[in-house]
This record gives structure tokens, sequence and C-alpha cells, in this order.
């Protein structure tokens, strides 16, 4: 099972305050490595951070089945969509 993410490119939006990602805050939240059509320019070799299937998998199953962990990080994108539809 892959995460069903629907490339909506919010989270790459709203970077801010990610350590990992600092480097890569273009001072807005958004990415510099997000292109016009919301793909990621440097998916094959993007931060793990940025790859749920790979943190699942390195750190987050000892905490939660990859279930659970998805319906997290797809509540995340929920939360941040409906802020994106405010704004
Ligand atoms: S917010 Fe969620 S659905 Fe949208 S691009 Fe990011 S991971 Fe995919
Ligand atoms: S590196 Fe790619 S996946 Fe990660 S925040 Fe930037 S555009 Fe999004």
């Amino acid at each position: 099972m892959g995460f069903p993410c629907s490339v909506c490119g919010i989270c790459c939006k709203n970077i801010g305050g990610i350590k990992e990602l600092e480097a890569f805050d273009l001072g807005n939240g958004v990415c510099k490595y997000l292109d016009s059509a919301n793909r990621c320019m440097i998916y094959s070799t993007r931060p793990d951070i940025c790859n749920v299937k790979t943190m699942y998998e390195k750190l987050y199953h000892r905490h939660y089945s990859k279930e659970e962990f998805y319906a997290l990080n797809l509540k995340s994108c929920e939360i941040l969509q409906a802020q994106a539809k405010k704004a």
C-alpha cells in the first residue's frame, strides 16, 4: 500500500518550521523544489522527511501500524488543505 497523496502540493507550501527543510524554504514557507504543477523537482532524491513511506520504515514503525501512520499523515493533509481553502 502506497501513501494516497493527491499531489495537491500544500505540504510543500508549508515547510516553515521544519528543521530538516530549512535550507529549502524560499522564505514564505514554500519549498524551492516545488514546480508550478505541484510536483517535487527532486522527487527521487527528496529528503526522508518528505517521504511518508521512508519515515514509517525508518522510525514510526516502532509506534504505529502502517495504516495508523498513513491515516495520521492524511489527517495532516486534510488540515493543511482546509487551512489553504480559508486563506
Ligand atoms: S498535503 Fe498530502 S495530499 Fe497534498 S501533496 Fe502533501 S502529502 Fe500529498
Ligand atoms: S523537497 Fe520536494 S517533497 Fe520535499 S518539500 Fe520540497 S518539493 Fe516537497
